[in-house]
């Protein structure tokens, strides 16, 4: 029985960091200096934002049937989703996973998105 990811949406205070659920590590996209460069634990699922993912997990890859695929296959995939990335990333079911969805206010309506589960 897969259950869906479940959200969790930040809209005033949008740009608060955001700590794993489980285990309390403060996770970020890619810093602005170092572009490479992820923070992410364990439980992390994926760290996307409206254009790209940031950070995918071997467990998002084989629960969204991505396993060998190139980055623009991935691509492709998420653009179908007339939600883009955020509507991909809502049909994550692995089991009791919880998404972040960070919304900054319109005109910008930049939006993050954090995925974590715990380890069985
Ligand atoms: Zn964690």
């Amino acid at each position: 029985m897969s259950q869906l990811i479940q959200r969790t949406e930040l809209k005033t205070v949008y740009y608060t960091p955001v700590h794993c659920p489980f285990c309390g590590v403060r996770v970020m996209g890619a810093d602005p200096v170092d572009e490479t460069r992820i923070t992410a634990c364990s439980h992390t699922l994926f760290i996307a934002h409206d254009t790209a993912f940031e950070y995918r997990s071997a467990r998002l890859d084989e629960n969204l049937q991505l396993d060998g695929m190139t980055e623009q296959e991935v691509e492709a995939r998420w653009m179908q989703d007339e939600r883009g990335i955020d509507g991909f990333t809502d049909t994550v079911s692995v089991a009791d996973a919880i998404k972040v969805a960070a919304y900054a206010p319109s005109p910008s309506a930049y939006g993050s998105y954090y995925g974590f589960a715990p380890i069985e």
